[in-house]
């Protein structure tokens, strides 16, 4: 059985803020439960299918509460304001009992922000399949990879006969309060008791994003500990210090991922238009195997991305990816597809920068490390990094590539003879006019990019997002 359709037989469960997303009127409470059900017995997934209601339950009519308990919905009672955090404080939970392969739905218009966010990098450590239904707002982050965004009235006109019934379960979450009958569920709600405690000690209202204190450099686990690692660096963002020996990257880096037990073959791809990089530089960093690919400074993060994507597609998890880069540790439509990545496949992720980012980024990361103190280790170890690259292996030089003509070569005189040639200076020519105008707007132009790949990715199968063609899946 592949992972695939192992997910498809464990448990689905479903988190519904019933105030975002209402039982319109006059639809039977009854039939909510076989809707969900059939929405994904239709896509071929057979669990059991545990369903919480969340909401002011207060304001529920007593017959809908009796129509989903008798159905086998759990609901719950949360004040308004604090539903989306509990619901979210619940599936945390619900995570920790039901490791994956299993599947999480959440019924709600709130998932942006920050719950997206955290819930993007939950994903990228333990990953569920994830569908999502809204009323009025589909989440937008496009960061957060998903199976399917359902409408919810769409999702209810799907129904299913013969629904299985369990027993009724009615909570109260300010109090801790559970019974089995509506009618004690409202004589508890309607309680001094009940009434007090959420007036002295409602749950509480904020969102607990629990990944916000991963930020550590990991341990390898035994699965990554020998896989492939690959390094996109941006010259730009993160350049060679003055006066620092361009050979030394590759034997620098080597060593800060041998000191958290990552022992795989590294490669190491360096972005930067070539007029910025001095010969001696270029033939440093050839002869210790880091290979040169020459871009234009406005399409660095484009061409990082692209050969992201094809790096991946040859080299499927677990493996490593490391960025070197500011602007994609920092931005998160710039790490859109990384992220999504992360999310899809078992890939470790790296990221050094010349300056902390300001904000923990969505990209989940099993280390990071400032540029200049990730170097600065072979500067106190000089002597031992020389003669570990040495007698460890013979590195194999590096490419160095222009990826305005995607031409390869491996001497620099070859290098030269190309950038000087008259097809790549047509070539650079045509791409300056082309850039010149719209150069000022070349970050906007670069997000909506992402944002239109990320949304519409390429009709290539294999990237395709999955269930994507179903209907009732959000434009
Ligand atoms: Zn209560
Ligand atoms: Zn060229």
């Amino acid at each position: 059985m592949s992972g695939n359709d192992a997910a498809k037989t464990t448990k689905i469960g479903v988190w519904w803020d019933m105030k975002d997303c209402p039982i319109p009127e006059g639809y039977d409470a009854r039939r909510v439960r076989p809707s969900i059900e059939k929405a994904f017995r239709k896509r071929g997934y057979t669990g059991p299918v545990p369903i919480t209601a969340y909401g002011d339950q207060t304001q529920t009519p007593c017959h809908v509460l009796r129509g989903l308990s008798s159905t086998g919905v759990a609901v719950t009672h949360t004040t308004s304001d604090s539903t989306r955090s509990v619901m979210y404080g619940d599936m945390v939970e619900w995570r920790g009992q039901n490791p994956p392969p299993a599947t999480i739905m959440i019924i709600s218009d709130q998932v942006e922000g920050d719950l997206s966010w955290d819930l993007a990098r939950l994903q990228q450590r333990t990953r569920y399949k994830l569908f999502l239904a809204y009323s009025s707002k589909p989440c937008d982050d496009l960061f957060l990879n998903y199976n399917a965004n359902w409408r919810w009235e769409k999702l209810l006109k799907e129904e299913e006969e013969g629904a299985p019934t369990s027993a009724a379960v009615f909570y109260c979450k300010t109090c801790n309060f559970i019974c089995q009958c509506v009618e004690n569920f409202r004589k508890h709600l309607s309680s001094d008791e009940h009434v007090l405690e959420e007036a002295i000690d409602p749950p509480d209202t904020r969102l607990s994003c629990v990944t916000k204190t991963w930020g550590r450099n990991y341990p390898a686990t035994p699965e990554h500990a020998t896989a492939k690692i690959h390094v996109l660096w941006d010259m730009d963002d993160c350049p060679i210090p003055e006066g620092y020996d361009a050979r030394l990257v590759r034997p620098s880096l080597e060593r800060a991922f041998k000191e958290l037990g990552y022992s795989g073959p590294v490669s190491i791809t360096a972005f930067a238009d070539h007029k910025d990089i001095p010969d001696h530089q270029l033939l440093a960093l050839s002869s210790s195997g880091v290979e040169f690919a020459h871009t234009p400074p406005w399409v660095h993060y484009n061409r990082m991305i692209t050969e992201f994507e094809e790096w991946t597609e040859d080299n499927p998890a677990p493996a490593t990816i490391m960025i070197i880069s500011d602007y994609v540790a920092s931005s998160e439509s710039t790490s859109a597809l990384i992220c999504i990545q992360l999310q899809k496949s078992n890939y470790n992720c790296f990221l050094a920068y010349s300056a902390r980012p300001f904000e923990l980024p969505v990209l989940l990361t099993s280390a990071e490390w400032l540029w200049e103190s990730l170097l600065a280790v072979s500067k106190t170890n000089r002597h031992i990094l020389q003669k570990c690259s040495g007698s460890e292996r013979v590195v194999e030089s590096g490419m160095l590539s222009c990826l305005l003509c995607i031409f390869d070569c491996e001497t620099l005189d070859e290098f030269k003879e190309h950038l000087s040639s008259k097809e790549h200076t047509k070539e650079d020519n045509m791409m300056n006019s082309h850039f010149q105008s719209a150069h000022v707007h070349r970050r906007l132009n670069k997000i909506a990019n992402y944002y239109h790949k990320a949304r519409y990715p390429p009709p290539k199968t294999k990237r395709k997002r999955e269930d994507s063609t179903l209907e009732g899946f959000s434009p």
